[in-house]
């Protein structure tokens, strides 16, 4: 038996903060603004799994009101969500991420978000893909005002 869910995230882009996307600081002079740390890959990823498992959503179980989530390193969030998968009895079967970001240029990093993403879920590498894709100079990604993420996880039976 296999469940499938779908995440999607924004966050805009300031100054004076760092850029984090799957759990790795990329070098740029602008970060993404939020309650915590704003890591947009891992909020997707969390939503998604969430989702695969029918248990809503991020801002349910780590509302943004709450000061203690404050600059919170979205690792707890991500862990939090894999404890609950695997309490329900699932694993990671494969994950896909499309980030969408007019700047930085993510090319260069991709590959290293991958193998972090793969590293925090516990799967071999080759069960996550990571895509980049600019927002083509238009809207708020291709003016550089912030980054999206979206994430589409499939969840099997762990045996
Ligand atoms: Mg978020």
């Amino acid at each position: 038996m296999v469940r499938i869910g779908a995440g999607f995230d924004t966050h805009r882009l300031v100054e004076g903060r760092p850029l984090i996307l799957g759990g790795v600081r990329v070098e740029h002079p602008r970060g993404l603004d939020g309650h915590s740390d704003a890591d947009v890959v891992l909020h997707s990823v969390t939503d998604a799994i969430l989702g695969a498992l029918a248990l809503g959503d991020i801002g349910d179980a780590f509302p943004d009101s709450d000061p203690q989530w404050h600059n919170a390193d979205s690792r707890l969030f991500l862990d939090a969500a894999l404890a609950q998968m695997h309490a329900a009895g699932y694993a990671i079967g494969n994950l896909d991420v499309t980030l969408f970001a007019q700047e930085p240029k993510l090319g260069p990093v991709k590959l290293a978000i991958r193998d972090r993403l793969a590293q925090l879920l516990g799967v071999p590498v080759a069960d996550v893909n990571v895509k980049a894709k600019t927002g083509e100079r238009v809207g708020h990604i291709g003016r550089a005002e912030a980054i999206g993420c979206q994430a589409t996880v499939l969840l099997t039976r762990a045996v």
